[in-house]
């Protein structure tokens, strides 16, 4: 018996690959695609990218990816900083901050009716 592999192309670096990785419909609506392809080399090294950059996603805290320890004042930093040096442990990382937006609305003065009194209509 010859079982044929079917064959992808590595996103990264074009080699062929029997890998490929299909996503759910919900996640494909996010990433843009219906999956993804990384051969064994390209999946280890992302992985070992990833475990590197050890990404802290604390809401309302600015944890240091190296020590782990929490900054003081962290709004002493602002969007235009992308590198940080922990005062703990003095090693630098890169920052995004990420704002959150609010919504306010009203209705315009211009639109209230004649003689409104207060009351919903
Ligand atoms: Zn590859
Ligand atoms: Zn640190």
């Amino acid at each position: 018996m010859n079982e044929e592999l079917k064959m992808y192309t590595c996103e990264r670096c074009g080699k062929p690959t029997p890998n490929y990785r299909e996503y759910s419909p919900s996640q494909a609506a996010i990433v843009g695609v219906q999956g993804r392809s990384w051969c064994d080399e390209c999946r280890r090294e992302l992985h070992i990218l990833h475990e590197w950059e050890n990404e802290q996603c604390a809401e309302e805290r600015l944890v240091c990816p190296y020590c782990e320890s929490s900054i003081d004042d962290p709004w002493y930093y602002d969007e235009d900083d992308e590198e940080v040096v922990c005062p703990e442990c003095k090693r630098t990382f890169e920052l995004e901050i990420t704002t959150v937006r609010t919504y306010r609305t009203w209705r315009r003065i211009k639109d209230m009716p004649d003689g409104w009194n207060g009351e919903e209509f």
